[in-house]
């Protein structure tokens, strides 16, 4: 029986990706075994956060590394990294950073909500955010103009949240950045790549534990030797209230070793996707067929259309009924006004496509209510 049911929740079937309100990620054999027996067993914390420092450096080709909670914790203390540096009366004083050079450039389309607001992780690690350009344009100009004495950094926002036209990229925020001597951030928490960024040259990348790497929840800083020291440095500090416990970098430093051999188990993904379409393609109302992501990656969805008059119930309500549930089943909605939903098979677990389609069909026998 789920642990989540034993403590008398609602079970839940995450078909939707890697979403941070239903856990994340669930992450393999090895990393549970990880954090089990860490868990239970005493570590020179010092030793194991400089360790979880060089496997990081190892996996994303940076000088360094620095373990975090999460990627939101990533931007507070990088943020208070690149004002504080190792000064312990900066750092014990953030995030009052008052006379210190504490100003953070991010382009306006970038300031963004991802689940909390990016300016504030910006604020609680004491940076004061300068927004450049409007809400869909931002010229080269623009950020050059907003560097004074008090610029602590550049930061650039890599989400789908983010606008994606008219902002200046990466190359240029780097070009910038290296002409005024100034250190440049990059939140790619979501991103799968972890070698790109540093290669590009950027200072600092932050990444999320919970999402590409499917490791614990926890995050992960990578970049210049001297930054990751001070960001290290930074849990005597801010970072205290948002520590990685000893069990978080055990379980980290395993997912980030298993991730160079992580071979994404595509035929997997498109037999069961196929299975469930066929399963599903006998409904009446319901067409379901298989589709490679929009972005190109190698994640193999089944595609569900409602037609609502065939169905007695169009896609809306068909999700509804499904997340309101027991076991709730989360589909991905992004399309759900033209009456499509999907099954990402990622999260899943092993025979919970066939939960899927006997749900399905018995909230479609139901009908509305
Ligand atoms: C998810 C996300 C975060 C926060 O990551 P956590 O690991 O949940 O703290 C920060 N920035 C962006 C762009 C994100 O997508």
């Amino acid at each position: 029986m789920s642990v989540f049911k034993r403590l008398g929740l609602k079970q839940v079937i995450n078909a939707s990706g890697k979403m941070t309100a239903l856990g994340a990620s669930a992450v393999s054999e090895e990393v549970a075994q990880t954090l089990k027996e860490a868990s239970q067993d005493y570590v020179d914390i010092d030793e194991i956060m400089e360790l979880t420092g060089t496997v990081i450096a190892e996996v994303t080709g940076a000088e360094d590394g620095c373990p975090t909670s999460g990627a939101a914790a990533g931007i507070a203390i990088s943020t208070a990294a690149v004002i504080a540096g190792k000064n312990l009366t900066h750092i014990e004083r953030l995030p009052n950073s008052d006379g210190l050079k504490n100003q953070v450039i991010v382009q306006k389309g970038q300031q963004i909500h991802f689940g909390a607001s990016i300016a504030q992780m910006i604020s609680l690690g004491g940076g004061q955010v300068v927004e450049v350009g409007q809400a869909n344009k931002v010229e080269a100009q623009h950020i050059e103009e907003a560097i004074n004495e008090n610029t602590a950094a550049l930061m650039y926002i890599k989400s789908h949240h983010a606008i994606q036209k008219g902002m200046q990229p990466i190359e240029t925020m780097i070009e910038i950045a290296k002409k005024h001597h100034i250190p440049f951030i990059i939140d790619a928490a979501a991103e799968e790549d972890f070698k790109l960024y540093i290669a590009m040259g950027a200072d600092i990348v932050i990444y999320s534990g919970g999402k590409a790497l499917e490791g614990p929840t926890s995050g992960f800083i990578c970049g210049r030797k001297e930054l990751m020291e001070a960001c290290r440095k930074q849990y005597k500090g801010i970072g205290r209230p948002m520590k990685i416990g000893k069990e978080g970098m055990a379980g980290l430093i395993v997912a980030l070793k298993q991730y160079a051999d992580k071979a994404t188990d595509v035929e997997g993904q498109l037999s069961r996707m196929k299975k469930l379409c066929n399963d599903l393609n006998g409904v009446s109302g319901l067409t379901c067929s298989v589709k490679q992501d929009e972005a190109g990656r190698d994640i193999y969805r089944a595609t569900i259309e409602v037609d609502s008059k065939e169905a007695g119930m169009d896609a809306e309500d068909l999700l509804h009924a499904l997340e309101s549930g027991n076991p709730a089943i989360f589909l991905r909605h992004h399309y759900v006004n033209i009456g499509i939903l999907s099954v990402d098979p990622r999260p899943l677990l092993k025979g919970q496509e066939d939960i899927i389609v006997k749900t399905i069909k018995l909230v479609l026998a139901q009908g509305v209510e």
